[in-house]
């Protein structure tokens, strides 16, 4: 009877492939959003301009630019410029 091994050898690889889903999920959030640090440049504090749109085959992605000191980020999200929100 080999049916009670493969059934625990199929388990481990679905938790295994559970454990990689969400560490890559995890990395792709932080990666996003703290990047853009609403607008602000963590090096110099300078202002992120948008830059240009990057298409990619399953995304769309979008660099900005630091005025100050041209520290480039890319983000899948589109964050308006600062001091245009009002
Ligand atoms: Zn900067």
């Amino acid at each position: 009877m080999y049916h009670s091994r493969d059934s625990s050898g199929s388990l481990i690889t679905i938790l295994i492939l559970v454990g990689v889903l969400l560490l890559l999920s995890l990395i792709q959030g932080c990666s996003s959003s703290t990047a853009y640090n609403n607008g602000i440049c963590p090096y110099c504090g300078g202002a992120y301009q948008f830059k240009e749109t990057v298409g990619h085959r399953y995304s769309t992605h979008y660099i900005y630019v630091c005025n100050k000191c041209g520290n480039l980020i890319e983000s899948s999200t589109y964050f308006n410029p600062p001091g245009k929100n009002n």
